[in-house]
């Protein structure tokens, strides 16, 4: 059995006014994340993994953010695009973690949903999908509340040779 880890990582500063979008799902909040797309750092993070694991580069490669399509883009649609590519050339999604660092909002009431918006973009269950949150304990632009930063790994499994 052929398998492949890949990393993740992003950070979007947190601007007031923003639609608050992380995990594919929009949060009541004073600040949301900024960005070329709708800024939903776990779901850029997640694209990255999965991208990295299948060796097909990384989420600006197959995104552009000069590129005026994806001004204000749906980030769980270009995670479904990024699944597929990965799919196609030959992969299995067998699961994603990640954490996400945000000293506001508070994840937990909104974990299980965000869990199963990022499984419905890749076409798995959401057992095999964890959203971990975590406080940068006031330290640094996270803790200040300036950003939110995002970590990720998944894995794959080779289904057939490309
Ligand atoms: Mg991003």
């Amino acid at each position: 059995m052929i398998l492949r880890i890949g990393q993740g990582y992003d950070i979007h500063r947190m601007e007031e006014g923003r639609p608050c979008v992380i995990g594919g799902v929009t949060i009541d909040h004073t600040h949301g994340p900024a960005g070329h797309s709708d800024g939903d750092a776990l779901l850029h993070a997640i694209t990255d993994a999965i991208l990295g694991a299948a060796a097909l580069g990384d989420i600006g490669e197959h995104f552009p953010d000069t590129d005026p399509e994806f001004k204000d883009a749906d980030s769980r649609e270009l995670l479904r695009v990024a699944s597929r590519r990965v799919r196609d050339a030959g992969w299995n999604i067998i699961n994603v973690d990640a954490s996400v660092l945000a000293e506001a909002p508070k994840l937990k009431p909104y974990k299980a949903a965000m869990r199963q918006a990022i499984a419905d973009c890749l076409e798995i269950s959401s057992s095999c999908v964890n959203v971990k949150g975590k406080t940068n304990e006031g330290l640094d632009s996270v803790g200040m509340r300036q950003a939110i930063a995002v970590h990720c790994v998944a894995l794959l499994q080779r289904v057939q040779e490309p």
